[in-house]
């Protein structure tokens, strides 16, 4: 059982191209050619439409002179791609961008993005949070160098080295076995705003225990029959999402913790197909599964 169709934020087109990261000569030459992304300090790139949907703005590394951290992202038909932090290394960025252009974040455009676009833009916002948020050594609290093409930070101090985090997160959709599955509503959303069950996977834990548990621990309910679906990078601030599908076992009532969830109840899949539930954006998994469970029955 896998997703129908690769979830927005899952394409990808370029080479990582790792072993180049290492490479200061190479580096050095490919910037001069190479096609940049500059992300604002808030997380937003220069995104162009001209017609055909929104694509990203590169910049060629003269254009602007961004004097920020420069992030390797990879390289396609041998062109090397980067992106720039302008906020991280004192300059700031341009008042004014040529005309169409609008700085917007990657939850904005990622759905209307190509497969290229798309997966550069999401390495560049993942690795540009990573540094705005990991400046120091968690060993000793000295400010870290970047090295490796900002994907290493070194400690001058103890010469500890610390690489970008990812954050699995599990989740899935349970279902009893026939037409109705399990949604619930956090305590930030509005009425009507349902999505499937969801959290962080612990230390020491397997992906199947983390949904076991997180499934008890939201709505009291034990699964079975837990298989994995497809998974998305959520690089807010640093998620990997791990989709999966379950089957209650046993007792269907739910006994709603209070801690993460406004409410909890069982959908049948007409009450979602006509509109009972606002679902999540298009650009989630949560949408992709739902969906697909949807046009399952
Ligand atoms: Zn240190």
């Amino acid at each position: 059982m896998r997703l129908r169709e690769v979830p927005a934020l899952s394409r990808s087109e370029h080479d990582r191209s790792a072993h180049r990261r290492t490479d200061e000569g190479w580096l050095a030459e490919a910037w001069q050619r190479a096609r940049v992304l500059v992300i604002a300090e808030e997380g937003t790139t220069a995104v162009t439409d001209t017609g055909t949907g929104p694509r990203l703005a590169y910049r060629s590394p003269d254009a602007e002179g961004p004097a920020g951290l420069r992030l390797f992202l990879g390289e396609r038909d041998g062109t090397p791609y980067f992106a720039t932090l302008p906020g991280s290394g004192g300059a700031t960025l341009p008042g004014a961008v040529p005309g169409g252009e609008r700085w917007l974040g990657l939850p904005a455009v990622a759905a209307d993005l190509d497969d290229f676009d798309a997966g550069l833009l999401v390495t560049a916002t993942a690795l540009a949070g990573w540094h705005a948020r990991h400046p120091r050594c968690a060993r000793c609290g000295a400010v870290t160098e970047v090295i490796h093409a900002g994907w290493t930070r070194r400690c001058p101090d103890d010469g500890s080295e610390h690489w970008p985090r990812t954050d699995p997160a599990v989740i899935m959709l349970v279902h009893d076995g026939a037409d109705n599955c399990v949604l619930g509503r956090g305590k930030s959303w509005p009425e009507g705003r349902y999505s499937i069950l969801a959290g962080f996977v612990e230390p020491g834990e397997s992906l199947e225990g983390a949904v076991a548990r997180e499934v008890a621990e939201e709505v009291g309910l034990r699964v079975t029959d837990i298989a994995y679906l497809g998974s998305q990078p959520w690089p807010f601030p640093a998620s990997l999402m791990l989709g999966f599908i379950a089957r209650v076992d046993g007792d269907p009532t739910l006994r709603v913790s209070g801690d993460e969830l406004a409410e909890a109840r069982w959908f049948s899949r007409a009450e979602i197909r006509a509109g009972a539930v606002r679902l999540a954006p298009s650009v989630s998994i949560a949408f992709r599964i739902i969906t697909d469970w949807l046009d399952a029955g």
